[in-house]
């Protein structure tokens, strides 16, 4: 039984490190809490209660986590301190010992926080730590969170089954399970009411989407698809091996789903794709770059790959280098490989020095940049759908095409979270999005 009296005239302040699926859990927490009269504090006040959503992806996640919580608690130095998250999960003896944290709430208590806040009170010798073992975490708590209120990001799925030798992802969030479609699409629709244009399907590998419902991702996106009010979805990234012709096939006949993909291929060199125990090889990856291009020519395909896995010698990263040069894709996200306790890779004895590491990485980012380049090149002097953002920079604002080119235009309230059509002119002065001339507004 919760004590209400507790949270009276209280206020919270919540952080978020990592991924989208962090913010959109940290929104339903904060949903949680003023449903209790917990106000947001506006900046500039202290807080009496911090929440804080760990990551733990890499090394330097951990750290700034740790830095984080330091610096909260400096700021908020009465405020009682909450610590979940991946970081939280994993390492929750660590974090407790942390100066401030008063509590430590592991993967499932974090959508349950209120059961475990007995009490405010700062002044106890240690803090709690609440955490269950992770392989014992089925349930799956549904979350969705927005960023400046155009974008929305809807957790479809949480967990992962897939143990790849680097990751710790599986430890920190536990088996894969997901939302029902049918609660799901009722919280597209809630977006959409509230006047959300743009929906990102996020999850850890949703893909993998339907374990615990017995549902397939192609009939989740098929009933998502019919849902009015909604003006575009995008599906976050998605493990190559699961991203079937039947999903493209759809992607390239919807309406509502935008021609984006976002593919995590790690490594270009089919040695490296098995010590990291990925479940394709280079073949199968490029047969879906292709296949994506012979039915959606002008799709925005982004791909992720990690340089300086142990075992990545000079010649095995020139494979990845070549490979990645010969695929049409618009963009790369690199990641520097970080050892994580626990893990398998740590069996490889080859290690990378870090100066090595960097020098892929800066490699790999110039390539991209070229990429990125000659795929935004391609459509000056066409036209584009645009669904304008409300944040302004300046005098500056900026939106996305369907196919998840960065466009640029003067400041104008009424165009903000409005999908226009535009003809797409040359690029902005640090050629970082195109410019556009406006030609009408999408009812
Ligand atoms: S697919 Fe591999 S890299 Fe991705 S979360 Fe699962 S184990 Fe980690």
């Amino acid at each position: 039984m919760i004590d209400k009296t507790i949270f009276e005239n209280k206020t919270a302040v919540y952080y978020t490190l990592g991924c989208k699926l962090n913010f959109a859990e940290t929104s339903t927490i904060g949903r949680l809490l003023s449903e209790q009269g917990i106000r947001r504090a506006r900046s500039g006040e202290t807080a009496d209660i911090c929440v804080v959503n760990t990551c733990t992806v890499t090394e330097l996640a951990d750290k700034k986590c740790r830095q984080a919580i330091r610096r909260i608690h400096k700021l908020h130095p009465d405020a009682f301190v909450i610590v979940t998250g991946c970081y939280a999960q994993l390492k929750p003896q660590e974090v407790a010992r942390i100066e401030g944290v008063d509590l430590v709430l592991g993967a499932e208590q974090k959508s349950d926080i209120l059961s475990h806040l007995h009490h405010l009170d700062k002044d106890r010798a240690t803090s709690a730590v609440v955490t269950s073992p992770i392989r014992n975490v089925r349930s799956f708590s549904p979350s969705c969170s927005s960023d400046d209120r155009t974008r929305h990001f809807l957790k479809v799925q949480d967990g992962c089954d897939y143990y790849c030798s680097y990751c710790t992802i599986p430890f920190a969030r536990g088996r894969s399970r997901n939302g029902s479609i049918d609660h799901l699409v009722r919280q597209a629709g809630e977006v959409a009411r509230k006047g959300g244009k743009e929906i990102v399907l996020t999850g850890v590998n949703i893909g993998d989407f339907g374990k615990s419902t017995h549902e397939a991702f192609i009939d989740l996106i098929r009933a998502l698809d019919e849902v009015d009010g909604i003006a575009r979805y995008r599906i976050s990234s998605i493990e190559p091996n699961l991203l079937t012709d039947e999903l493209i096939a759809f992607v390239a006949r919807s309406k509502r789903f935008t021609p984006h993909f976002h593919l995590p291929l790690q490594s270009g060199s089919d040695m490296v794709l098995k010590w990291m125990r990925r479940k394709y090889d280079t073949a199968l990856f490029r047969y879906k770059v292709e296949r994506i291009r012979e039915m959606i020519p002008d799709a925005f395909i982004g791909v992720d790959v990690i340089v300086g896995t142990r075992g990545e010698t000079d010649e095995l990263f020139d494979e990845t280098f070549a490979f990645i040069r010969s695929l049409d894709i618009a963009r790369l996200h690199v990641f520097s490989y970080s050892e994580r306790p626990g893990t398998q890779a740590l069996e490889i004895a080859h290690v990378v020095p870090p100066k090595t590491k960097q020098a892929r990485s800066r490699q790999l980012l110039e390539l991209s940049e070229i990429k990125q380049h000659a795929f935004y090149a391609r459509h000056i002097g066409r036209s584009a759908d645009v669904l304008f953002e409300h944040t302004r920079k300046g005098e500056r604002m900026y939106g996305f095409t369907e196919n998840y080119i960065k466009v640029e235009t003067p400041y104008v309230a009424a165009s903000a979270n409005e999908v226009i059509r535009v003809l797409l002119a040359g690029w902005n002065p640090d050629q970082t999005a195109l410019t556009c001339t406006k030609l009408q507004r999408h009812e």
